[in-house]
């Protein structure tokens, strides 16, 4: 019987690639020192893999928190030969970003009926960030009341899919790993992580988009799999 559910923040109940993407897009619009027109959906592609790839170097202790957001910063602007002069430089430019990208802030619109639907179970949060930088996301999002307890790796001092974090998060609560599930779109991060911690594990393949081997992995590691978070409410009373 689960009583607790927690959820990742990006790209789970936070529509964060969609303000990624229109946000660096309408950051490079304003840049007067820009040689020219660009191709939009390339280069917020680019953008993406570049926070991916320099997120990961964060999250795997390569690189301190400035220092993913500098190396973004000037692998992006390369191509324009657009060069940064110092970190000070590099942060000026991503902050001008951050603006934009926070003017872009939504939620996926399935998210605020699912937490309606979930009245009577315990809700929390468990991210892989800063706190500084992902509860300003709830506050402005209105999400911050629905939950009892928010877990930033920041904080913790372990990121997803240590079983560490989950298993904080569920002495928070107070409760056994078997009485909580944990709601997220990384397969492996989020659903793989939070069953190998004894959770039960959801995948938000949004859409169904995840490639075919990823459903099999999925199928596999016997998590559970939703497209919509409306799938959320029936999946948790039958379990
Ligand atoms: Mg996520």
């Amino acid at each position: 019987m689960i009583s607790v559910v927690l959820f990742d923040l990006d790209d789970t109940l936070f529509a964060h690639r969609r303000a990624v993407e229109d946000g660096v897009v309408a950051h490079l619009k304003s840049l007067t020192e820009l040689p020219g027109p660009f191709d939009e959906g390339a280069e917020a592609t680019r953008w993406t893999a570049l926070e991916e790839k320099h997120y990961t170097r964060y999250l795997g202790g390569e690189l301190d928190y400035l220092g993913q957001r500098h190396a973004r910063a000037r692998d992006f602007m390369e191509p324009y030969g657009i060069t940064f002069a110092d970190n000070l430089a590099a942060e000026t430019w991503f902050e001008d970003y951050l603006a934009h990208y926070r003017a872009a802030w939504t939620l996926h619109d399935d998210a605020v009926p699912m937490l309606a639907a979930l009245r009577g179970l315990r809700l929390g949060i468990i991210t892989n960030g800063v706190t500084h930088f992902q509860q300003p996301k709830l506050d402005v999002l209105g999400l911050t009341p629905w939950f009892e307890h928010i877990v930033t790796s920041g904080d913790f001092g372990a990121v997803k899919p240590d079983p560490s974090i989950f298993l904080h998060a569920c002495d928070l609560f107070g409760v056994s790993p078997a009485s909580a599930a944990y709601v997220g779109d990384r397969l492996n991060t989020d659903a793989i992580g939070a069953a190998a911690a004894g959770l039960a594990g959801v995948w938000v393949n949004r859409g169904g988009a995840a490639s075919a081997e990823e459903v099999r992995s999925a199928a596999a590691s016997g998590v559970h799999t939703i497209t919509t978070l409306a799938e959320l409410p029936p999946l948790l009373a039958a379990l």
